[in-house]
């Protein structure tokens, strides 16, 4: 019944049926969860001399005279009429323009909520176009305090959705199957929450403000729930399924070979790892650890553990650059431990990435190091028992769907630098167990921070001067490549709409046109080159062609250049122990998070390590907020709540290229819930739901929850990934 298409309603032909479409409402459910997006409070009903010109007010009047019509002019025209107070006696001259078919519903004597601006002028009332409900005689208590509003288009005002809905209401509520609460009684009983058919009746039509309260406490839990088991249900499958269980893992060869110590942290993250991956239970771990903890060397223990077992292992990293530093450092390791190894990058030589292809399908080949490339078709493993992705949240949803969809038969591992909170992690990644470094090595230290403008910038030269002088080497990262360019062609996700609210994305033209110019990295290497003495410059930007990155890296990396210019190319993982002094141009266009990563490059040796942030005068208030929070915090977890606070989660959940983010996730919108607000139901909702699956994994014990799950997630979808 629930299922029928909503042209079943009285009234919705097929014109309404297309608009409704456009709202994403196919069905009665449909509109039963277009919920209003806000409601007005008509509730408060004054007097009509406590009443204020500022602000809508309720009052209860009675039509004292008969509207009359006046023509105004060609076209226009308006009617009026008078209506009184019963109490007070206090007359109102009531307006409505170009409303002519209105005289009918106001005969004298006819009472009821007025609701709009009140103006007085010399004792008089008079006001313009009141929304309008009437009462009948002895029905007052009936006159609901909360109106509804909805989502709407042009097509459907506001009375029509708000009729649509009850009707829908109507219909299923009088259906015999169709109201079924899907989430169990006793849940219910012990999360506190109200039925079903209550929520939606007073989500639509609140009674008062508890009644919408609970309202929409129940529907959001519901939200979550169901995005909750969603996640369950892939854990669970994941989790049925067998990987190669890695019974010879064995950590000592690998620190022994080690110039260091493993810090408490990482030796538990490790254990962690080895004991998932002995058993034939898939792993499905996050590793969290922020910028400089020592995860790579944790990564590099579990392709270890696999290997020692005789399968092979696999390293995803974001960008070529990382890639390629990792195999690099890793392939010097692993050589050592007779492991052999490859890279794999967009770069690679047709000819190269066959043999690799053929050595991994032989089970030649025991470890491969690469990017997206590793995704592509033709990569098949002959025995794979791992799979690593680095720095995660640089992929985007679809990537991480093919990924788990190759990963299938393996343990999977995923490396974040970006120290998510705890609530977003839930949300993104809630499939997924954690390991969390929460320990620095030891030695590491602050990188001292400061917020400058351009009369710094002679100052500046100076610094970096002294920097190359005493044997550091400098970053320089700018914005945007060149001139000309269609703004920030380098720019990351993580790009910021500098003081742009994010609910109102169609202002962000506005802000853009008042911040300060931006530095290029092309032009400003070249200012650089002029300016410094002594200094070899270099520029590295993505447009560049990965040999000859890959070139201008190296050449930093060894020492051969000291300043080295770039877009966020270089943002994450790279790991150059000389280098004392980052730069950050224009740093009011950097999100929190992206700004720690950068500064995180910096502070790797034993010297004394600096970040600058520079930054315009025209700096907007968010943006100082957020440059002084880098100045004075060092720790990447509070950075990452500061920006979430400032910022609220949009970027955070923001995918990558694909644009899909938590909410888009397995096809669940969330309409009410915010991952962010309702951290602790999520919380609540996601243990709620791995009790069930654990207890019941086909939902056999609860058939309405089940036919909902199936609902919302369509076959081709069928979990959430
Ligand atoms: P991230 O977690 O940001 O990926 P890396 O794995 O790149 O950090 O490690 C950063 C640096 O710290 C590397 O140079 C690495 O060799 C070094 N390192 C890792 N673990 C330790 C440790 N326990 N003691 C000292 N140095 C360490
Ligand atoms: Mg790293």
């Amino acid at each position: 019944m629930i299922e029928t298409g909503i042209g079943a309603l009285y009234g919705v032909g097929p014109a309404r049926q297309r608009a409704l479409a456009r709202l994403g409402v196919m069905t009665v459910e449909d509109m039963l969860h277009h919920y209003p997006r806000a409601y007005e409070y008509r509730g408060n009903v004054k007097c009509l001399r406590d009443c204020s010109a500022e602000e809508k007010s309720a009052t209860i009047l009675t039509v004292a005279t008969a509207p009359r019509v006046h023509m105004i002019k060609r076209g226009m025209s308006l009617l009026r009429f008078r209506a009184v107070e019963d109490d007070t006696g206090d007359v109102c001259e009531i307006t409505y323009f170009n409303q002519n078919y209105l005289k009918d519903t106001f005969a004298v004597g006819v009472r009821g909520r007025f609701y709009g601006k009140i103006e007085k002028k010399g004792g008089a009332y008079s006001v313009t176009s009141p929304a309008f409900e009437e009462i009948a005689a002895g029905h007052e208590d009936e006159l609901p305090p909360l109106l509804p509003i909805y989502p709407a288009t042009k097509e459907l005002s506001q009375k029509q959705l708000a009729t649509i809905a009850q009707l829908a209401l109507r219909m299923a509520l009088t259906a015999a199957d169709a109201m079924e609460d899907p989430l169990p009684a006793e849940l219910r009983r012990e999360r506190g929450l109200c039925a079903y058919s209550y929520a939606l009746r007073n989500i639509h039509r609140p009674t008062d403000t508890q009644a919408l309260a609970a309202a929409k406490k129940r529907l959001i839990y519901d939200e979550l729930y169901l995005f909750s088991l969603g996640l369950a249900t892939t854990r669970s499958r994941t989790k049925a399924a067998t990987a190669p269980a890695c019974e010879r893992a064995d950590v000592a060869p690998l620190e022994a070979l080690l110039p260091y110590t493993l810090t408490g942290a990482q030796r538990r993250a490790i254990e962690e790892i080895r004991a998932e991956m002995c058993s034939s239970v898939p792993m499905s771990r996050m590793l969290v650890g922020d910028v400089g903890c020592g995860k790579t060397v944790c990564a590099a223990a579990a392709m270890l553990f696999a290997v020692q077992s005789g399968y092979q292992a696999a390293l995803m990293a974001p960008t070529e650059i990382l890639a390629r530093q990792h195999y690099a450092e890793l392939s010097e390791l692993f050589g050592k431990l007779q492991i052999s190894c490859a890279l794999l990058v967009g770069a690679t030589t047709a000819a190269k990435k066959r043999e690799i292809r053929a050595s991994l399908a032989a089970g030649a080949l025991d470890v491969v190091i690469g990017t997206q490339a590793l995704l592509s078709d033709g990569v098949d493993f002959a025995n794979p028992a791992l799979m690593v992705t680095d720095e995660q949240h640089r992929f985007g949803v679809g990537q991480r769907a093919a990924l788990s969809e190759k990963n299938r038969y393996a343990h999977l591992l995923v490396m974040s630098a970006t120290p998510i909170p705890r609530s977003l992690a839930l949300g993104l990644y809630g499939d997924l167990d954690v390991s969390r470094i929460d320990e620095m090595p030891p030695g590491r230290q602050v990188v001292d921070t400061f917020v400058v403008d351009e009369g710094y910038r002679l100052r500046l030269n100076v610094f970096i001067e002294k920097q190359v002088a005493g044997g550091g080497q400098v970053y320089v990262v700018c914005p945007a490549i060149e001139e000309k360019e269609d703004d920030d062609e380098d720019m990351s996700a993580d790009l910021y709409l500098d003081d742009v609210p994010l609910s109102h994305g169609a202002s962000a033209s506005v802000g853009k046109q008042d911040r300060p110019p931006i530095k290029h990295a092309l032009t400003h290497a070249e200012t650089l080159r002029d300016s410094l003495h002594g200094v070899r410059v270099a520029c590295l930007h993505g447009k560049m062609k990965a040999a000859q990155k890959d070139e201008i890296m190296q050449s930093f990396v060894s020492g051969e250049t000291d300043v080295l210019v770039s877009t966020t190319v270089i943002e994450v993982g790279v790991n150059v122990p000389r280098a004392t002094l980052m730069i950050v141009e224009n740093a009011e266009r950097f999100g929190l998070s992206q700004l720690h990563q950068l500064r995180g490059r910096v502070g790797r040796g034993s010297n004394k390590s600096y970040c600058v942030l520079v930054s315009g005068e025209r700096t907007g208030e968010t943006a100082r907020r957020r440059l002084e929070v880098m100045r004075t915090q060092h720790d990447g977890f509070e950075i990452a709540q500061r920006d979430l606070a400032l910022r609220g989660p949009g970027d955070f959940l923001r995918g990558n290229d694909d644009g899909d983010g938590i909410r888009q996730s397995g096809g669940i919108r969330f309409r009410l819930a915010d991952t962010c607000d309702d951290a602790e139901l999520l919380e609540q909702a996601m243990q709620d739901a791995r009790v069930l699956i654990e207890r019941d994994p086909e939902l056999a014990s609860v058939p309405a929850l089940r036919r909902r799950m199936e609902r919302m997630f369509t076959p081709t979808e069928g979990t959430l990934n």
